[in-house]
């Protein structure tokens, strides 16, 4: 009889506990640990009593690639299929993106037509960019910053603006420090191959990808750019919490924190919780590693050193609801470049995307979520290091929405909430530090498995689709 203890109860520890008890029968038990009173880790949606929806972390997934499709399989072997909500990518919130630049929200280009003019906020029409990027030599280094790279193939204007705010939607990061190889792993090996995006883009193999099935295919088809759930993205980790707890051999323990790990002989470790000690034959950590490093013996301190050595931005969601439409436009939502001055990311036009989670009966109320903070945290922050109050956030974020879309009505709902620590920052040299880090946990032979957002994306389907290939590398071996 064998046990597998998974640390952490997010998208990566529930996923793994799935895919434990679905691929790897020799462990008869399964336990889940986590640490707070909740399941779901970041992923966290309020119902609001009288119907609608607020997401305070993933609001929604992709269903492209091979992550996208794993994740979509799991929503159907989890019975979600009814409940799924696509985005079209004919849909204005697919189609239309906005920046919000020297005062002025402005339309990303979404056709030919587009990138053929000069649209503001850049000084030159960005089909010159595009077109003089196969000319652009490679890179010799074998990492680079985000900036650095989209500055030699694109441009500084692009990289400044677009690639600088992208960067700051997707990882709440510092596009000069984060690394291209660990967060744009596509576009790295496009260069490396083919030497220009746009060449590998237009005539690379696209190699041998397995027939999408299913609800994969289904999307395919149907094209859709996104999805959520009926109910919010906790649905999906809801399902997946359920699921693991249905089966037997199986327990999921909440307010049961991982206080410490030790190796034990026999190539076991033992793991100490709040209330008890567990012998486990197999440990998937899924939590952020800087936690991991916390409960780990002193006698690894190169471990450990390394494990809290990889930084996390902490960001504040401001969730406001108002009574009718009151968005000027249509589309996904809008981002600020980090040369905006404020703490402003961005905000997100969710009643755009999922009108279904407006309130019941009012179809026409507006949902949006202001972004606040990431590696610009301190903008936020008074002369004495104090973050503003709940009411001051939900202030600074209506203030936002008034400036930036021109939102004159006061929100009906409003809701803010600090999420600490919550986006690990893949810096330049980030693939090779997580090489080194799995070297010296095979070198100590631990039973120790590494998932979730600290090591190979923090995307959903990247959580769920490496907690699927870790199990799965233990049923190879
Ligand atoms: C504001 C925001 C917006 C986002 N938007 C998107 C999006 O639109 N699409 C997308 O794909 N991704 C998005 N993400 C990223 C994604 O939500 C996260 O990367 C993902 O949820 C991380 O899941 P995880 O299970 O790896 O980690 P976590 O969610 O951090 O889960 C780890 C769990 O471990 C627990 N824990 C910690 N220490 C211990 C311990 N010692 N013992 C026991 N338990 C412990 C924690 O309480 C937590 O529940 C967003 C993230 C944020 C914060």
């Amino acid at each position: 009889m064998a046990t597998a203890v998974v640390i952490g109860g997010g998208a990566s520890g529930l996923a793994s506990a799935y895919y434990i008890q679905k691929f790897l029968p020799q462990f008869t038990k399964v336990i889940v640990l986590e640490g707070s009173n909740r399941l779901g880790g970041w992923v966290n949606t309020t119902q609001n009593p009288d119907g609608s929806i607020f997401e305070h972390g993933p609001r929604s997934l992709r269903p492209v690639g091979e992550q996208g499709s794993n994740t979509l399989q799991l929503a159907e072997e989890l019975g979600l299929e009814r409940d799924i909500l696509p985005i079209f990518r004919s849909d204005a919130a697919a189609k239309n993106r906005y920046l919000y630049a020297k005062g002025k929200l402005c339309a990303l280009p979404n056709s030919l037509m587009g990138v053929v003019r000069t649209i503001p906020p850049f000084s030159k029409p960005l089909i010159r960019s595009f077109a003089l990027e196969p000319l652009r030599r490679r890179s010799k280094t074998p990492d680079e910053t985000i900036h650095s790279f989209f500055s030699r193939r694109l441009g500084g204007e692009f990289a400044d603006i677009a690639i600088d705010a992208m960067c700051r939607g997707i990882f709440a990061g510092d596009c000069r420090k984060l690394s291209i190889e660990a967060c744009f792993p596509p576009l790295h090996e496009m260069e490396k191959s083919h030497g220009s995006i746009v060449t590998a883009a237009l005539f690379g193999s696209k190699g041998a990808k397995p027939a999408p099935s299913g609800l994969a295919k289904k999307a395919a088809e149907e094209k859709w750019a996104s999805w959520s759930l009926a109910r919010g993205l906790q649905q999906l980790t809801d399902a997946m919490a359920d699921a693991v707890m249905s089966r037997p051999g199986v327990e999921v323990r909440t307010d049961s924190r991982c206080i410490k790990l030790e190796p034990k002989e026999n190539d076991k470790m033992l793991v100490q919780t709040n209330s008890d000690s567990i012998t486990a034959d197999l440990v998937v950590s899924a939590v952020y590693s800087k936690d991991l490093a916390s409960v780990l013996p002193n006698a690894m301190s190169d471990l450990k050193e390394d494990l809290s050595s990889l930084p996390a931005v902490s960001v504040v969601t401001v969730n406001l609801e108002y009574k009718d439409n009151v968005l000027p436009v249509k589309g996904f939502g809008h981002l600020l470049p980090s040369s905006e001055s404020g703490p402003i990311l961005g905000i997100v036009y969710d009643s755009c995307t999922f009108p279904e989670h407006n309130r019941r009966g009012a179809p026409d109320s507006t949902r949006i979520t202001v972004m606040l903070g990431g590696s610009w945290f301190n903008r936020l922050l008074g002369r004495d290091g104090e973050l503003p109050s709940g009411q001051e956030l939900v202030w600074l974020a209506t203030e936002a929405a008034a400036k930036h879309l021109d939102i004159k009505a006061h929100p009906i709902r409003s809701q803010a909430m600090l999420q600490k620590e919550c986006i690990p920052q893949y810096r330049v040299g980030h693939a090779s530090w997580l090489r080194g880090v799995e070297e010296k946990i095979s070198s100590a032979r631990l039973p120790l498995k590494l998932v979730g957002s600290s090591y190979r994306g923090p995307a959903i389907n990247d959580c769920i689709n490496n907690a699927r290939k870790a199990v799965l590398s233990l049923k190879q071996s």
